[in-house]
C-alpha cells in the first residue's frame, strides 16, 4: 500500500482512501491506523489494550446501571444479594490495577507473535463466513481449555494459592469476570489467545480483525456469565448448549461444578453438571468411597 508517514490520523486515512478506493469504510480506518503509526508493535498494542478496556468497563455498565437502579429484581438470581456501589468499585480498581501492571506488557507481545504465527494484519478483511466459523471453532477449543484447567484450580492446593480469589464474591456481577490473581488470568488468558494461534499455526489462515471479534465476543460471555441475573430472554434458552450467568452463577455460589465457560457439554458429560440430583449422586458416591476406605 503506498502511503506516506503523515503527522495527522485523518491525513493517513485521505492518503489511504486515495489509493485504495476498494476498500470499505472499517477497512480504510484500519489500514490509515497502521499507516499513521509507522509501527505496527505499538499499533497492535494501543489497539489491544484500548479495545479490552472499552469492552471490559463497557459491557459492566449496563450491569452497574442495573445493579445501582434496582432495574429487573426479579430476574436476580441470588436476589438477596446485591453488589453495593463500593464493592462494585473495590472491584474495578483492582482489576484495572492488574490490566496495566500484567496485561499491558504481554499485550506489547502480540504483535511480533501475531506475525511470527503468520497472522494477517492487512486489508481487505476476510469474509464475514471465515470469520463466523473461525470463531465458533475458537469458542470449542477454548471452553475445552477452562473446563480443565478451572477444574484443575479447584484443586485444594491451587485453590488456596491461586483461584481463591476469583471466588471472593460468591454472589457475581459483570465486573468481577476478571477479579482474579495474575497467574490464572494467564493460565485461563492463554486458552483465548493460545486457540487462535494454533488454528493459524495449522491453517495459516487468521486475520488479526477475527482474533479482536473473538476476544470481544469472549469478553461478552465472560462479563454476561458473571452478570448474576437470567433472563427469560437468555441465550441458553434458544441454545440449550449455551452456559450463560444459570450455569456459572451457581458455580460461585457452591463453588463446587459448572467448570466450562461457554457451553454446557463438558459438565454433562463428565457429571460435573451442578443440578439437585447431581449434588446428591456426588454425595453417595463420596460416602461410598469413605466406606470402602474404611473397610480396606
Ligand atoms: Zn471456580
Ligand atoms: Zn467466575
Amino acid at each position: 500500500m503506498p502511503v506516506a508517514a503523515s503527522n495527522n490520523y485523518w491525513d493517513s486515512f485521505d492518503e489511504v482512501s486515495k489509493y485504495n478506493v476498494h476498500l470499505n469504510f472499517a477497512e480504510k480506518l484500519w489500514a490509515a491506523w497502521y499507516a499513521y503509526m509507522q509501527n505496527d508493535v505499538l499499533a497492535t498494542g494501543i489497539m489491544s489494550f484500548a479495545m479490552h478496556e472499552l469492552v471490559y468497563f463497557g459491557r459492566s455498565l449496563p450491569w452497574i446501571l442495573i445493579d445501582s437502579f434496582g432495574l429487573f429484581r426479579q430476574y436476580k438470581i441470588q436476589s438477596d444479594k446485591i453488589p453495593t456501589a463500593r464493592e462494585q468499585w473495590n472491584c474495578a480498581k483492582l482489576v484495572l490495577l492488574s490490566h496495566i501492571t500484567v496485561e499491558l506488557p504481554q499485550i506489547w507481545l502480540f504483535h511480533p507473535m501475531a506475525q511470527y504465527f503468520g497472522l494477517a494484519t492487512t486489508v481487505p478483511f476476510p469474509s464475514l463466513w471465515t470469520m463466523a466459523y473461525q470463531i465458533a471453532v475458537f469458542f470449542v477449543l477454548e471452553d475445552t481449555w477452562h473446563y480443565f484447567l478451572h477444574r484443575a484450580l479447584h484443586w485444594g492446593p491451587l485453590y488456596k494459592a491461586i483461584h481463591k480469589i476469583h471466588h471472593q464474591y460468591s454472589a457475581p456481577f459483570g465486573l468481577a469476570a476478571e477479579y482474579a490473581s495474575p497467574i490464572e488470568v494467564m493460565i485461563l488468558g492463554f486458552g483465548t489467545v493460545s486457540c487462535p494461534i494454533l488454528w493459524c499455526a495449522i491453517t495459516g489462515d487468521l486475520h488479526i480483525l477475527t482474533m479482536y471479534i473473538w476476544i470481544v465476543l469472549r469478553l461478552f460471555q465472560a462479563i454476561d456469565a458473571h452478570s448474576g441475573y437470567e433472563f427469560p430472554w437468555s441465550l441458553h434458552h434458544f441454545l440449550p448448549f449455551w452456559a450463560g450467568a444459570d450455569h456459572h452463577d451457581v458455580h460461585h455460589e457452591k463453588f463446587v461444578g459448572n467448570f466450562a465457560s461457554s457451553f454446557r457439554w463438558w459438565d454433562y458429560v463428565l457429571d460435573t453438571e451442578y443440578t439437585p440430583e447431581s449434588v446428591k449422586r456426588w454425595r453417595e458416591k463420596k460416602q461410598a468411597n469413605a466406606t470402602s476406605k474404611k473397610a480396606n
